[in-house]
């Protein structure tokens, strides 16, 4: 049996500084305690989700909602630091494991169309969308949908380039520009973002978001020229191989400009549908009614914005928003969709 009682009595006779290694003791074992409770508040967060979705699907009402990804990759990615951190492959697989067994995942085209049809006790429908042209689509969400037999949307451009978000991203990692190297762009912003200063490269690519196009491909054409390693896109054989395993390939523009910034004539031919496709994302998630009017115009069933929003009966199909959730812990995930669809 151990004695707990003897070292008790020898530090009370040390002094004062010389006890200070009690209190190291004490916050290593707050650190342990808050790391043994984990289990227990993920419990809590999906008895909590549990309860919402089984409200939500008792009800009648009209519910359901989209979820985006972007890239996926062995590990996760630095959202501080990233323009568009990357799930890791593991979460996202556990993810879509609790959405196999709780919702009915559906295709971006049939969302809502299902949302509409789903009677008092049904499940509440669900569409997965992956937007841009990424391996990581083919190389590591693939093998996760396949495993729980999940549907999912790709909204593709048909690049044959890396994005310029994805060259400012490598640029700024390989420290292949200079501060001033991007005018228009704040030499100030750029050498936050060289830094690694928190936000600094999503302000960046924010200003180059918002330039004309012409401007933004001249930034885009010095970026490639800097940078000696540029990212792979998705390959045409890989995008056939993800339409061969069921997924539904949707449109997202060739050139992903900022349609909001578009005239008439231009909008109408970035939207117009290449091969058919029923489903269209808007790049950058930004949409208004304009924007709206002619993707319905081109004949897409359903639209996609950026704006976290869930499905109701007040959806417009032209302008549906999409949740863009964390998948951290299936705790959290599960009760963020939850509320979103029970709308709490
Ligand atoms: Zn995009």
């Amino acid at each position: 049996m151990r004695n707990y009682a003897a070292p008790v009595r020898e530090r009370a006779k040390q002094p004062v500084a010389a006890r200070r290694p009690v209190r190291v003791r004490l916050v290593r074992l707050d650190a342990f305690a808050r790391h043994a409770a984990r289990p227990l508040r993920q419990a809590a967060e999906l008895t909590a989700a549990r309860a919402l979705e089984a409200r939500a699907r008792r009800s009648g009402a009209v519910c359901g909602a989209a979820l985006v990804f972007h890239g996926v990759a062995l590990r996760a990615g630095d959202h501080d630091r990233e323009i568009d951190a990357p799930a890791a492959a593991a979460q996202l697989d556990a993810a879509v494991g609790y959405l196999a067994r709780r919702y009915a995942l559906v295709r971006a085209a049939d969302l809502l169309r299902a949302a509409r049809d789903r009677r008092p006790g049904e499940r509440v429908p669900v569409a997965l969308t992956f937007d841009d042209d990424l391996p990581s689509h083919r190389e590591h969400v693939a093998p996760v949908l396949a495993r729980h037999g999940a549907p999912a949307t790709a909204f593709l451009c048909g690049a044959k380039d890396p994005f310029w978000w994805q060259l400012l991203q490598r640029a700024v990692d390989d420290r292949a520009v200079a501060s001033g190297d991007l005018p228009p762009v704040p030499a100030s912003d750029l050498a936050a973002a060289l830094e690694r200063r928190p936000g600094a490269i999503a302000r960046v690519a924010g200003t180059i978001e918002r330039l004309a196009p012409a401007e933004r491909d001249a930034i885009a054409g010095r970026l490639r020229a800097a940078v000696a390693d540029p990212p792979a896109v998705l390959a045409l054989a890989d995008a056939e191989a993800l339409a061969a395993a069921g997924w539904e390939l949707g449109f997202h523009t060739r050139r992903h400009d900022l349609l909001t910034a578009l005239d008439d004539d231009a909008l109408r031919a970035a939207v117009a549908p290449p091969a058919g496709e029923r489903s269209f994302a808007y790049p950058h998630g930004k949409a208004a009614a304009r924007e709206a009017a002619a993707a319905r115009d081109a004949g897409y069933a359903a639209a996609y914005t950026g704006a976290p929003e869930a499905v109701t009966e007040r959806t417009d199909p032209h302008l549906v928003g999409r949740l863009q959730p964390r998948v951290t812990t299936v705790g959290r995930f599960a009760l963020d969709l939850a509320r979103a669809v029970a709308r709490t």
